[in-house]
């Protein structure tokens, strides 16, 4: 079957492609995912297309960014698939290296950032953001991108990239990306293929319920007082709730009484399915 996209799988093809680039003058971004391709990385690889002249999309499902008790064997894979839809969104390379060639035998260091990574869902799992930032470090420093596009569905990830690109003067843009969402307001999540049709139908509360902490908050109601009651209301409805937190949107310390500029970040299981999502106050960016 002929491939819908360039793929190339090692950095040396990878630096070899966007040196030839480079020397025709064009820019370029890096879109990371970890596939199981939909409509929220395709956004990003969309975006991505406004903001330089080449788009390359990584798939690589990073084993140490998962928990010993998570999903990593289980994760969806399907990179036929996810070939031809980056092509027809425009991509112009897959870069999907092997788990070789990104953690060659001996390989043995971290970029942890302090600080942000310390709660939420760094807090639930523990070492999670050291895998992504590490692996997203590498992916900077093999493509060397002007730009890099990454989701605000994973807000604090977003977050941990932006500090670790500043504090190790990595010359890369970190721009973020909106959610995108089902008509129902389910994020997108490669992880939606987990849950059962009933898990699905119950699903959009996370969203509804967030939204609804952000427009409590907007009317001055006190932050503790709102993301309480979301709890409770998730787990009225079956959620098991890791946390539902009105953070700084730029820090993510907690805040506390009336806010008007805050993000409600908020992560679930549901059954066996991890869900996150977040949303910003009316007034906030
Ligand atoms: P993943 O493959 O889950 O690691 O995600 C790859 C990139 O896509 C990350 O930057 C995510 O934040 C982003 N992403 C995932 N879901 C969505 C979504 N629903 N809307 C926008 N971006 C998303």
């Amino acid at each position: 079957m002929t491939r819908a996209i360039d793929t190339v799988r090692t950095v040396g093809d990878l630096r070899a492609r966007v040196a030839a680039w480079r020397k025709a003058g064009e820019t370029v971004a890096l879109v990371p995912t970890m596939g199981a391709i939909h409509d929220g990385h395709l956004s990003l690889v969309k975006l991505a297309k406004t903001l330089a002249d080449r788009v390359v999309t990584s798939l690589f499902v990073n084993p140490l960014q998962f928990g010993p008790r998570e999903d990593f064997h289980a994760y969806p894979r399907d990179e036929t698939r996810d070939a031809e839809v980056l092509a027809k969104a425009g991509s112009d390379l897959l870069y999907a290296p092997g788990a070789d060639e990104m953690y060659p035998s001996g390989f043995s260091t971290r970029v942890h950032v302090g600080d942000l990574t310390e709660d939420l869902c760094g807090a639930s799992r523990p070492n999670h953001f050291d895998g992504v930032a590490t692996v997203v470090a590498k992916l900077l420093l093999q493509c060397a991108p002007d730009k890099a596009i990454f989701g605000e569905k994973d807000y604090q990830q977003l977050l941990v990239i932006k500090r670790f690109v500043r504090d190790l003067n990595i010359p890369v843009e970190i721009v973020g990306g909106a959610i995108v969402r089902e008509t129902d307001g389910l994020a997108l999540s490669s992880r939606n293929t987990y849950l059962s049709p009933a898990e699905r139908k119950t699903a959009p509360l996370l969203h509804e319920t967030i939204q609804q902490v952000a427009a409590d908050l907007a009317q001055g109601r006190g932050a503790d007082d709102a993301s309480e009651a979301a709890r409770f209301k998730l787990e009225a409805a079956g959620f098991c709730v890791d946390y539902v937190a009105v953070r700084d949107p730029e820090t993510l310390a907690p805040l506390h009484g009336p806010v008007t500029d805050a993000r409600v970040l908020a992560a679930v299981h549901l059954g066996k399915t991890r869900l996150i999502d977040n949303v910003p106050t009316p007034r906030a960016r």
